[in-house]
Order: C-alpha cells, then sequence, then structure tokens
C-alpha cells in the first residue's frame, strides 16, 4: 500500500497530476475539495453548511472534512494506496491524517509539495476560472484562498519536515516534467516497500510455472537461481564455463557464485513491484543470505508459499516430465528423481521450518489443475499486498 499527499498552493497543478498519479499507481483519489463540491451540487447538509466558506474562499471545518473522509472511505473498503489532494491544509488536519492512517492500517509515505510563486497561482487561476464554473475561481476570492494558504496551509510543511517524509518541487516546470519528478519519488517510496515473495515446494509441485506466471500478473521480477546458471552456460560466460565444471564433476555450485547473480539481479531491476524467489534460498546458510541481500535493499521477506504435492503424484509428475522435452539432466532416471527429492527434504525442508517461526507462511494445495492452483496462489499473492504497509 502507497500512500501519498499533493501540496501546494491553488492552481500548482494538483489535480492534473493526480489524474495521471491514480492510472499509473491504482491510487485511491481523496480531493477534499472535489468532495465538498460534490456534497454542494448535491445541496447535502455537509455543501450547505461549507458553501459560505467555500464562496468566501476560507477552509471549512475540521469537522465537515473528518465527516467526507469518513464516509469516502467507508464507501471504499476495497483502496490500496490512496493520494489525498488538498488534504492536510493545516497543522491540525495533518495530525487528523495520522489519524486516518492508523485507522486503515497504514502509513502516509510522504508528501509532494508543488512549489509556485504567488502571481503564478494567480495568473493560473484566473485562466482556470474562464471555464471551470467554480465559483472560488474569481480574483477576489483567490486572493483569500492564498492567503489561507499563507497562513494556515504552509505550516504543515514543517510538520512532514520535522517527520523527514517531505520532497518539494519546482511547479514552474511544464507538466510533463513535474510529472517525471512525483514519478521518480513515489517510484523510490515503492522500492522501499518491496513484495518480496519465496515460493517452496518439492520439485515437480508446479513452483516454476507458477512462479513465473505469479511474477508476471503482478508485475513481480522472477528470480529462479537455476535458470540464471543455464543462462550463464548458454552464454558461455566465465562463469558459465566454472559452472559447467562444476555440473560435470556433480559438485554443488557454491554460494560464492550464486549470491552475486542474484545481487545483479536485483540491482538490475528497476521500477517492479518485488521479487518472486524460486529455489533460492535452498540452504539454511542461503535463508541468511537472502535475509541480508534484501536488508541492503531496506526490503524483507513478505511472504512464504509451500506448495503441497503428494508424493506419488511428484514422481508421477516428474516421470511424465522425464519422457518431453522439458526433461531436466536431473530427472532422467527414477533413481535421480527420487534423489533429488530426498535432497530437498534433507536441505529445504529446515529453511522452511525456520521461516514458519519468523514469517507468515501460506500452505496451498499443488493437486489440482495448473489455472486452480494458480487462483490459489493469487490470492495469497493479493493478501501478502495488501498487508504491505
Ligand atoms: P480545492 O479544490 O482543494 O482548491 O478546495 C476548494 C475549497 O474547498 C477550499 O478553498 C476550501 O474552502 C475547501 N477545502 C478543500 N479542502 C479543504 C480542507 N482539507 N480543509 C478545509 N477546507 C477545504
Amino acid at each position: 500500500m502507497i500512500n501519498i499527499a499533493l501540496f501546494g498552493p491553488p492552481g500548482a497543478g494538483k489535480g492534473t497530476q493526480s489524474a495521471f498519479l491514480i492510472e499509473k499507481y491504482n491510487l485511491f483519489y481523496i480531493s477534499t475539495g472535489d468532495l465538498l463540491r460534490k456534497e454542494l451540487a448535491e445541496e447535502s447538509k455537509l455543501g450547505l453548511e461549507a458553501k459560505s466558506f467555500i464562496s468566501a474562499g476560507k477552509l471549512v471545518s475540521d469537522e465537515i472534512i473528518v465527516q467526507i473522509l469518513e464516509k469516502t472511505i467507508k464507501e471504499n473498503p476495497q483502496a490500496s494506496g490512496f493520494l489525498f489532494d488538498g488534504f492536510p491544509r493545516t497543522y491540525i488536519q495533518a495530525y487528523i491524517l495520522e489519524g486516518l492512517m492508523i485507522k486503515l492500517n497504514t502509513s502516509l509515505n510522504c508528501l509532494i509539495s508543488i512549489e509556485l510563486p504567488e502571481d503564478e497561482s494567480v495568473v493560473r487561476l484566473l485562466n482556470r476560472g474562464l471555464t471551470s464554473g467554480r465559483l472560488d475561481d474569481n480574483e477576489k476570492v483567490i486572493r483569500n484562498r492564498l492567503k489561507e494558504y499563507e497562513e494556515k496551509t504552509l505550516p504543515v510543511l514543517n510538520f512532514y519536515k520535522e517527520k523527514g517524509n517531505y520532497v518539494a518541487i519546482n511547479g514552474l516546470r511544464k507538466v510533463e516534467e513535474v510529472t517525471a519528478q512525483i514519478e521518480e519519488i513515489i517510484n523510490k517510496e515503492m522500492s522501499k516497500k518491496l513484495m518480496n515473495v519465496v515460493i517452496f515446494g518439492y520439485p515437480g509441485c508446479g513452483r516454476g510455472s507458477q512462479g513465473m506466471a505469479l511474477a508476471k500478473k503482478y508485475g513481480l521480477e522472477y528470480v529462479a537461481t537455476g535458470q540464471m546458471l543455464e543462462e550463464e552456460i548458454k552464454e558461455g560466460t566465465e562463469m558459465g564455463k566454472r559452472i559447467t565444471q562444476l555440473y560435470e564433476n556433480g559438485e554443488l555450485v557454491p554460494d560464492e557464485i550464486v549470491v552475486p547473480l542474484i545481487e545483479k539481479k536485483i540491482e538490475n531491476s528497476k521500477n517492479i513491484r518485488g521479487f518472486i524467489f524460486k529455489g533460492f534460498p535452498r540452504t539454511l546458510v542461503q535463508s541468511y543470505i537472502l535475509d541480508g541481500i534484501l536488508k541492503k535493499h531496506n526490503s524483507t521477506i513478505s511472504k512464504i508459499i509451500d506448495i503441497q504435492v503428494s508424493t506419488l503424484e511428484l514422481v508421477t509428475r516428474l516421470g511424465i516430465r522425464s519422457k518431453t522435452d522439458h526433461c531436466m539432466p536431473y530427472d532422467t532416471s527414477i533413481e535421480k528423481i527420487v534423489n533429488r527429492l530426498k535432497e530437498h527434504e534433507d536441505k529445504s525442508i529446515p529453511v522452511l521450518d525456520k521461516y514458519k517461526e519468523i514469517h507468515d507462511v501460506a500452505i496451498v494445495n499443488g493437486e489440482a489443475p495448473f489455472e486452480v492452483v494458480f487462483e490459489r496462489l493469487s490470492v495469497e499473492i493479493e493478501k501478502g499486498l495488501k498487508n504491505l504497509r
């Protein structure tokens, strides 16, 4: 969940930028100004109470603001992130927003302030007044709104400066340039809240095909160490040659080779929502390594999924695969298949046991058609996304 407040004087372009942001980041838009205008148009009790303030360019009471916020949030319980425009408008409303975030079990990522000189605000608002039909887009009221902004709204910035989650942008720049800057800030915020999934399960449980499909559906990067090692071999890199040698000698690929590959993959993955790890961590040692790698990026494991399939079904599936083009070097005979399952039992089950103590491990029944299992896994990923704060 990502929550942003757009800040700036009237005419800074908050509405224009919001239209783009809600689309791109799938945010739920809360513009207190729009909500008030809707109440006004409906001539509701709240609207009538607010009318005289709005038409004079004065701020309406916190009582009214909290009522419309509560109403909107109650009507939209599915929202997966909020974009606030025109709120908080006072130092006191900054506290109200904190309270609102606590109620929603989340927090505000940052306040983005689009800064603009007063004269430019006036010019823009008078221009907008020619077509907006808003009762507050005329010179006298505009001056009042800017006065209110100066006196009551600007102190909000100190609140967020003190908290350390305030970012300023020059609103005189072109619309697209401002958009690009906001995008950069939000992407940075999002990278702090990556959704990192580890998919567990015995070989043959479908973790590879499901992992890839889930990564595609949710905009996550699929990190499969086996596949990465294969790529190095295919590309004929120095590392690839060493890996081939190890494979030929029947030796395990050491962490000194696997870890840099994962690091490279993470460094090169920009603007993504998170990672799905498959085939790593495979040992207790690797589980500590993964925690360390994620910590370096200010992140952590968000979800662990264990796909469960009976041994009989696993052996059947791997046996079938060994007769197709997807046959892996390690499933060409029943002995190799059994060895691989045994290896998983010895090395990877202790990892899962460790994770069960500290993380939320979801168990998913993998004995069903692909689409059915995919649906079960999607439910778990969505739960994980909702819990990201
Ligand atoms: P806006 O569309 O954000 O420019 O808001 C238009 C008018 O609605 C303002 O001039 C205020 O009268 C009122 N308003 C909007 N948001 C708030 C708020 N958070 N607190 C108090 N008054 C507000």
